[in-house]
Protein backbone atom coordinates (compact mmCIF):
# COMPACT_ATOMS: atom_id res chain seq x y z
CA UNK A 1 0.00 0.00 0.00
CA UNK A 2 1.49 3.61 -0.83
CA UNK A 3 2.42 5.24 1.77
CA UNK A 4 -0.32 8.24 2.77
CA UNK A 5 1.75 11.43 3.44
CA UNK A 6 0.37 14.74 4.38
CA UNK A 7 1.70 17.24 2.45
CA UNK A 8 -0.07 19.75 0.69
CA UNK A 9 0.62 23.40 -1.43
CA UNK A 10 1.00 26.47 1.53
CA UNK A 11 -1.74 28.76 0.44
CA UNK A 12 -1.17 30.82 3.40
CA UNK A 13 -1.05 33.72 1.61
CA UNK A 14 -3.17 33.17 -1.10
CA UNK A 15 -5.65 36.24 -1.94
CA UNK A 16 -9.02 33.57 -1.91
CA UNK A 17 -10.75 33.85 1.67
CA UNK A 18 -14.28 32.07 2.29
CA UNK A 19 -16.83 33.68 4.33
CA UNK A 20 -18.43 32.46 6.97
CA UNK A 21 -21.75 33.73 9.31
CA UNK A 22 -21.42 33.07 12.91
CA UNK A 23 -24.29 33.64 14.87
CA UNK A 24 -23.47 35.96 17.39
CA UNK A 25 -24.75 35.11 20.64
CA UNK A 26 -25.64 36.77 24.10
CA UNK A 27 -24.45 34.11 26.78
CA UNK A 28 -21.65 34.73 28.44
CA UNK A 29 -19.44 32.51 30.93
CA UNK A 30 -18.80 34.79 33.85
CA UNK A 31 -15.91 32.00 34.83
CA UNK A 32 -13.99 32.08 31.60
CA UNK A 33 -14.36 36.33 31.52
CA UNK A 34 -12.78 35.88 35.15
CA UNK A 35 -10.08 33.70 33.40
CA UNK A 36 -9.49 36.21 30.65
CA UNK A 37 -8.97 38.96 33.14
CA UNK A 38 -6.70 37.25 36.19
CA UNK A 39 -4.63 36.01 32.32
CA UNK A 40 -4.41 39.11 30.65
CA UNK A 41 -1.16 40.18 32.09
CA UNK A 42 0.48 36.93 30.36
CA UNK A 43 2.59 37.91 27.63
CA UNK A 44 2.29 34.90 25.36
CA UNK A 45 -1.35 33.60 24.40
CA UNK A 46 -0.88 29.99 22.94
CA UNK A 47 -3.94 29.41 20.65
CA UNK A 48 -4.40 25.62 19.33
CA UNK A 49 -5.76 23.86 16.47
CA UNK A 50 -7.84 21.52 18.94
CA UNK A 51 -8.01 18.77 16.09
CA UNK A 52 -10.06 15.91 16.76
CA UNK A 53 -7.64 13.29 15.09
CA UNK A 54 -4.34 12.32 16.93
CA UNK A 55 -2.67 15.18 14.98
CA UNK A 56 -4.59 17.58 16.74
CA UNK A 57 -5.12 16.00 20.07
CA UNK A 58 -1.22 15.58 20.51
CA UNK A 59 -1.40 19.63 19.62
CA UNK A 60 -4.17 19.89 22.23
CA UNK A 61 -2.25 18.14 25.03
CA UNK A 62 1.34 20.05 24.14
CA UNK A 63 -0.75 22.87 24.51
CA UNK A 64 -1.77 22.30 27.83
CA UNK A 65 1.04 21.38 29.31
CA UNK A 66 2.89 24.67 27.86
CA UNK A 67 0.59 26.85 29.77
CA UNK A 68 -0.17 24.62 32.59
CA UNK A 69 2.92 23.32 33.86
CA UNK A 70 5.87 24.28 31.65
CA UNK A 71 5.32 28.29 31.45
CA UNK A 72 2.07 29.03 33.47
CA UNK A 73 3.74 32.39 34.07
CA UNK A 74 4.45 33.22 30.48
CA UNK A 75 1.80 31.62 28.52
CA UNK A 76 -1.96 31.73 28.86
CA UNK A 77 -4.06 28.80 27.37
CA UNK A 78 -6.60 30.57 24.77
CA UNK A 79 -10.17 28.58 24.36
CA UNK A 80 -9.74 28.52 20.56
CA UNK A 81 -13.73 28.40 19.68
CA UNK A 82 -14.70 31.04 22.39
CA UNK A 83 -11.92 33.19 21.07
CA UNK A 84 -13.41 32.36 17.64
CA UNK A 85 -17.06 32.98 17.71
CA UNK A 86 -17.30 35.84 20.21
CA UNK A 87 -15.81 39.06 20.86
CA UNK A 88 -15.24 38.78 24.72
CA UNK A 89 -12.35 37.97 26.53
CA UNK A 90 -11.04 35.20 25.11
CA UNK A 91 -10.63 37.06 21.71
CA UNK A 92 -8.96 40.09 23.84
CA UNK A 93 -6.36 38.08 25.40
CA UNK A 94 -4.98 37.13 21.68
CA UNK A 95 -5.42 40.50 20.56
CA UNK A 96 -3.61 42.20 23.39
CA UNK A 97 -0.97 39.58 23.74
CA UNK A 98 2.62 40.95 23.61
CA UNK A 99 2.82 37.60 21.35
CA UNK A 100 0.87 34.84 19.89
CA UNK A 101 1.86 31.05 19.70
CA UNK A 102 -0.40 28.60 17.49
CA UNK A 103 0.20 25.04 17.88
CA UNK A 104 -1.18 23.47 14.98
CA UNK A 105 -2.11 19.74 14.85
CA UNK A 106 -1.06 19.52 11.12
CA UNK A 107 -0.04 21.67 7.71
CA UNK A 108 -3.43 22.44 7.34
CA UNK A 109 -3.03 25.20 10.46
CA UNK A 110 -6.83 25.70 11.49
CA UNK A 111 -6.04 27.65 14.71
CA UNK A 112 -4.23 30.37 13.19
CA UNK A 113 -6.15 30.99 9.98
CA UNK A 114 -9.09 30.64 11.87
CA UNK A 115 -7.66 33.60 14.16
CA UNK A 116 -6.52 35.58 11.65
CA UNK A 117 -10.16 35.65 10.36
CA UNK A 118 -11.49 37.08 13.63
CA UNK A 119 -8.57 39.34 14.44
CA UNK A 120 -7.00 41.84 12.39
CA UNK A 121 -3.22 42.16 11.34
CA UNK A 122 -2.57 39.06 13.69
CA UNK A 123 0.55 37.34 13.31
CA UNK A 124 1.26 34.28 15.27
CA UNK A 125 4.29 32.42 15.49
CA UNK A 126 3.10 29.11 13.85
CA UNK A 127 4.26 25.51 15.49
CA UNK A 128 3.33 22.43 13.29
CA UNK A 129 3.21 19.81 16.03
CA UNK A 130 3.66 16.80 14.07
CA UNK A 131 7.21 18.05 13.08
CA UNK A 132 8.35 17.69 16.62
CA UNK A 133 7.92 14.06 16.84
CA UNK A 134 8.43 10.93 15.28
CA UNK A 135 5.86 8.69 14.31
CA UNK A 136 4.17 6.84 11.57
CA UNK A 137 2.64 9.22 9.40
CA UNK A 138 -0.08 6.58 7.89
CA UNK A 139 -1.99 7.53 11.08
CA UNK A 140 -4.89 9.75 11.44
CA UNK A 141 -7.24 8.80 14.27
CA UNK A 142 -6.59 8.94 17.99
CA UNK A 143 -8.09 5.42 18.28
CA UNK A 144 -5.20 4.44 16.17
CA UNK A 145 -2.35 5.37 18.65
CA UNK A 146 -2.27 4.25 22.33
CA UNK A 147 -3.08 6.74 24.91
CA UNK A 148 0.34 6.41 26.50
CA UNK A 149 1.95 6.74 23.35
CA UNK A 150 0.19 10.39 22.35
CA UNK A 151 1.26 11.59 25.82
CA UNK A 152 4.95 10.93 25.11
CA UNK A 153 4.49 12.79 21.26
CA UNK A 154 2.86 15.56 23.24
CA UNK A 155 5.46 15.77 26.04
CA UNK A 156 7.63 15.67 23.54
CA UNK A 157 6.65 18.25 21.26
CA UNK A 158 5.26 20.39 24.42
CA UNK A 159 9.50 20.11 26.21
CA UNK A 160 10.78 21.45 22.17
CA UNK A 161 8.14 24.79 22.11
CA UNK A 162 9.20 25.37 25.95
CA UNK A 163 12.62 25.36 25.28
CA UNK A 164 11.95 28.06 22.30
CA UNK A 165 10.07 29.92 24.83
CA UNK A 166 13.26 30.74 27.53
CA UNK A 167 15.71 30.82 24.33
S1 LIG B 1 -4.55 21.81 11.97
FE1 LIG B 1 -4.72 19.69 11.23
S2 LIG B 1 -5.08 18.49 13.09
FE2 LIG B 1 -5.52 20.60 13.59
S3 LIG B 1 -7.76 20.83 13.29
FE3 LIG B 1 -6.71 21.47 11.40
S4 LIG B 1 -6.72 19.63 10.13
FE4 LIG B 1 -7.11 18.97 12.23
Amino acid sequence: MAEKKCSGINRQGASEYETVKIAKTDNVCPMCEDYAKKQASKPIAVICCEGACLRGEVARQAANLICNWLAPEKTVRICLGGAFTKDTGQRSLVKNAGKVIAIEGCFIQCASRMMKGVVDNLNPEIIIADRLYDFDTNLFGVDEMSEDQIKIHAKEAARKIGEKLYE
